[in-house]
């Protein structure tokens, strides 16, 4: 299987603005910001998106949450609020089938979404 261009981040291979990393988990600034702050959390492990995802996976996925919400509140987005967003398939606007949680915050979301 190739490496998703998420892996290659994880993995160094490409660049990339990384904010926070462990042994499961990656975060880096998107590339294309849609906020004053944009961050991308990704597995380390490559499910593709969370229709994927497994039981086997339910550790992972919970690491997975409470890391944005550390992620968020290391970027000093805590007090004023900030939206984490999983985009799922072609109408749910995914476009990097390696699953990933948008950090988003420094302006006021709208609802709803786009
Ligand atoms: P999604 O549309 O939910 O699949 O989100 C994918 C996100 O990955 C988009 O917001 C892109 O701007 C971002 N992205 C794509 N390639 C890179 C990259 N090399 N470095 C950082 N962010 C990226």
């Amino acid at each position: 299987m190739n490496k998703t261009i998420f892996e290659k981040i994880a993995a160094r291979e490409i660049p990339a603005d990384i904010v926070y990393e462990d042994d499961l988990v990656v975060a880096f600034k998107d590339i294309h910001p849609q906020a004053p702050t944009h961050v991308l959390l990704v597995p380390r492990k490559p499910i593709p998106r969370i229709n994927e995802a497994t039981t086997e996976d339910q550790a992972l996925l919970g690491h997975l949450l409470l890391k944005a919400a550390e992620v968020a509140r290391r970027l000093g987005l805590d007090q004023r609020g900030y939206r984490l967003v999983i985009n799922n398939g072609a109408e749910g606007g995914e476009s990097v089938p390696h699953l990933h949680c948008h950090i988003l915050g420094g302006r006021h979301m709208r609802w709803p979404p786009g």
